[in-house]
C-alpha cells in the first residue's frame, strides 16, 4: 500500500493578500506527518480553517525572505508548540529550513516579543553562493537549538531529513527580485506490481504441494512475495521473482519566480510541480484605463512580470513542460484573481488563466492543470 500524500492551499495570493486570498502557504502531508512550505501572515487561522492538525506540523520550509512568505512563522511556532509539556520540549524539535538571514530574524521575532515555545525548533539556513554563513550559534533564543548551514554544491542543496526514511529533499536558488528556493521532495521507491497474469498460473501449477507445505492457501505466495522482496522456488522448481521497485513521487514546489529551469537537473518527470502565475492576461486585465491607452499585450505582462521576478501562466507551463511535470497547480495570485469559487466571475477568471497554460502544454492536458485557491486539497496519486 502506498502512503496517501496530499497538499492543501492555505494561502495563494501573492503582495497583497484580500479576503479570498491569504498570504502564501502550503501543507504538504505525507501519512499524516506535515510539512508546511511558507508560512504567510495568517497562516494559523488558515490551519484552524483546515481539517489539518497542527501539531502535526515537523518541518516548515521558507522558500524566501518577502513577508508575504514568512510573517506568519513566529505566531505558527507559538500556536503550534503551546499546548505541549514543557519538560517534553526536547523531543520533537521543529526543523526550519531556509535562506539567510532566517535564523537571526526568528531569534530577534521570538526574543523581542518574550516568546517561549513548548517545543523547541532549530533553523537550517541554506546558503547561497557567495554568502557568508552565519557561525553565531551560541546566541540562540532559549528554546532554540543549534541548526546546520547547508552550503550549494552543484548548484544544488542537500538538505538533512532524517528522520523520515528514505525521504530526501533538495533545492535549488531560482530567479527572483531577492534569493529565492525551489524544494525537490523524493518519496523513497515502493514495491512494484506483481504480474498476476504470469504469476497466478505457475502457484495453481503447485496449489496441491503448496497446501501439503502449510500454505493456508497457495494464493498467500502472493501476498509473501509482495511483502518480503525475496524470490520464491515454488515445490515444482519454478522461481518467482519480485517486481522491480518503483520510483516514488516527486513534487516539485518553486517560491516566487520569473525562471526556475536552475530545477531542471534535480527533476525527473515530477508527479506534481507547483509553480506561482501573479500576472496574466485576463479579460480583467484587458479593460483599458483611458481611451488614449495603447492595448495591453501578453509581452506587457510578461515583461511586467519580470521585472518583478515573477510569472505568466504561460511561463509556469513552460517549465512544467520542459521538466516533464505530470500535474501542474498554479498559485500566488495577484489580488485582482478572486479565488472565490461561488461567484462566476472569477470563476471565468481564474479559468482563463488555467487556460492560458493550457495553450503551452496542450489542451488535452486539461486534467493536468489546476489554478489553486485557499483551503483547496489535492491528493497527489501515485
Ligand atoms: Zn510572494
Ligand atoms: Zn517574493
Amino acid at each position: 500500500m502506498v502512503a496517501p500524500i496530499d497538499i492543501t492551499f492555505l494561502g495563494t495570493g501573492s503582495a497583497q493578500p484580500s479576503h479570498t486570498r491569504n498570504h502564501q502557504s502550503m501543507a504538504f502531508r505525507a501519512d499524516g506527518e506535515i510539512w508546511l512550505f511558507d508560512a504567510g501572515e495568517a497562516t494559523q487561522h488558515q490551519l484552524q480553517k483546515s481539517n489539518l492538525k497542527m501539531g502535526r506540523i515537523t518541518k516548515v520550509f521558507i522558500t524566501h525572505m518577502h513577508g508575504d512568505h514568512c510573517f506568519g512563522l513566529p505566531p505558527l511556532l507559538c500556536t503550534m508548540t503551546e499546548n505541549l509539556n514543557p519538560n517534553r520540549a526536547h523531543e520533537g524539535v521543529v526543523d526550519v529550513y531556509g535562506p539567510r538571514p532566517l535564523r537571526q530574524w526568528l531569534r530577534v521575532a521570538l526574543r523581542s516579543t518574550y516568546s517561549r515555545l513548548g517545543r523547541h525548533y532549530r533553523v537550517h539556513e541554506l546558503i547561497m553562493e557567495g554568502e557568508v554563513a552565519d557561525e553565531n550559534q551560541e546566541d540562540r533564543h532559549p528554546d532554540e537549538e543549534p541548526g546546520t548551514n547547508i552550503h550549494v554544491k552543484d548548484n544544488t542543496f542537500d538538505l538533512p531529513i532524517d528522520d523520515k526514511e528514505g525521504w530526501t529533499v533538495r533545492a535549488a536558488p531560482i530567479q527572483h527580485s531577492i534569493p529565492s528556493l525551489g524544494y525537490v521532495i523524493q518519496e523513497p521507491s515502493q514495491p512494484g506490481k506483481l504480474d498476476h497474469a504470469t504469476i497466478v498460473p505457475k502457484i495453481q501449477r503447485n496449489a496441491q504441494a503448496l497446501l501439503e507445505k502449510g500454505y493456508k492457501s497457495p494464493m498467500a505466495v502472493l501476498g509473501k512475495l509482495q511483502r518480503t522482496q525475496v524470490d520464491i522456488t515454488l515445490p515444482d522448481g519454478e522461481v518467482l521473482t519480485p517486481p522491480a521497485r518503483r520510483p516514488g513521487r516527486q513534487i516539485v514546489i518553486l517560491g516566487d519566480t520569473c525562471d526556475a529551469s536552475s530545477m531542471l537537473p534535480l527533476c525527473n518527470s515530477p508527479h506534481l510541480l507547483v509553480h506561482e502565475a501573479t500576472n496574466a492576461l485576463t479579460q480583467l486585465d484587458r479593460i483599458p484605463t483611458s481611451s488614449s491607452q495603447p492595448e495591453i499585450t501578453l509581452k506587457d505582462v510578461e515583461d511586467r512580470a519580470r521585472s518583478h521576478g515573477h510569472s505568466t501562466p504561460q511561463m509556469a507551463a513552460d517549465l512544467a513542460k520542459r521538466m516533464g511535470a505530470q500535474k501542474l497547480i498554479m498559485t500566488h495570485f495577484s489580488a485582482r484573481y478572486k479565488g472565490d469559487d461561488s461567484d462566476e466571475e472569477s470563476v471565468a477568471i481564474m479559468e482563463e488563466i488555467r487556460q492560458h497554460a493550457l495553450d503551452v502544454l496542450g489542451k488535452e492536458r486539461d486534467k493536468d492543470v489546476f489554478c489553486a485557491r485557499d483551503l483547496w486539497f489535492y491528493e497527489i496519486k501515485y
